[in-house]
């Protein structure tokens, strides 16, 4: 009985991609990796969905990113396990529900939630994210789900004793990416702009262009140095050089997909040449990425 309730939820699973991209799976804290990176700060993994950094001391508990709504409780109980007690501050790396929706739990419930202003302004409009593979719609987001406090090129919070700069340089993966650098604890929260397990998304029907996640990376490139460790949207914390190595990577591709545009290759051909070859056997399915590089070039 318990085999075929597996197999059955395999199928569920396999058939409902979207339930599970929009986090409404069954989870628990137990399904949460905690990794303290300093001296109370902490990195959330999640078996999907948004990384999480988690800031524990004497002003309270700031975190990077809120995950799936309702993945809340289940982050907030594995808070309280590292010693923290609610959530006071929110800091949004941009606005999909992946990395945002937590917002609709914590905001009402009264943390104070900060982005880029363009992130803003999307949460407050009904959009569409075309992932390829399937057109997720997003409704408009009540007030207390939205930021209260928002910047342009960048702004300073300080908290339990820590500077923290965020940073926007352009559109990159969207029009609203925020760059958070904790500058004691030497360590940056790329959001989506970068990724260790897989190829990048870019939402480019939202205004997204890998040319601005290449120089969107080359600017943070510039304000960390050698042992900042650098925290990716999705996947394992990485090293200034593996971030150095994925801006090569994107640029390579990127260029290979201009070269067969020039030539007048269409999607089918281009995906045919497989400009991701090099990097297939680490970072597999690049049918998005190069898709979506494929529609920035040639709009
Ligand atoms: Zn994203």
């Amino acid at each position: 009985m318990r085999t075929s309730l597996a197999i059955a939820s395999v199928v569920v699973y396999l058939a409902c991609g979207t339930a599970v991209a929009q986090g409404l799976d069954h989870f628990d804290a137990s399904d949460i990796r905690a990794v303290e990176l300093d001296d109370n700060f902490y990195i959330l993994y999640f078996p999907t969905g948004g990384n999480l950094l988690v800031s524990i001391g004497e002003q309270g508990v700031l975190i990077v990113d809120d995950q799936f709504r309702n993945r809340v409780p289940a982050f907030l109980e594995r808070i309280r396990g590292l010693g923290g007690n609610g959530v006071d501050v929110v800091i949004n790396t941009h606005w999909h529900a992946d990395h945002a929706q937590g917002n609709r739990v914590l905001g009402a419930g009264g943390s104070w939630i900060i982005s880029h202003l363009n992130s803003r302004e999307m949460l407050t409009r009904e959009r569409i994210v075309n992932t390829v593979q399937a057109q997720t719609p997003y409704p408009v987001w009540e007030t207390s789900a939205l930021p209260v406090a928002t910047f342009d090129e960048t702004m300073q919070v300080h908290f339990n004793g820590q500077r923290v700069d965020l940073m926007h340089f352009g559109r990159a993966h969207t029009t609203g990416d925020a760059a958070v650098i904790f500058r004691g604890h030497n360590v940056v929260h790329l959001g989506d702009v970068f990724n260790t397990s897989s190829y990048p998304f870019i939402d480019a029907d939202n205004g997204g262009h890998v040319d601005g996640v290449i120089a969107f990376c080359e600017a943070v490139l510039m304000q960390i140095d050698e042992d900042t460790v650098v925290v990716p949207g999705h996947g394992e914390v990485a090293t200034y050089q593996d971030l150095r190595d994925y801006v090569d990577m994107v640029q390579t591709v990127r260029d290979r997909i201009a070269e067969l545009v020039d030539d007048g290759a269409n999607l089918d051909e281009v995906i045919a040449a497989n400009p991701t070859a090099d990097w297939d056997d680490e970072l597999t399915n690049s049918l998005r990425f190069v898709d979506r590089v494929y529609a920035n070039l040639t709009r």
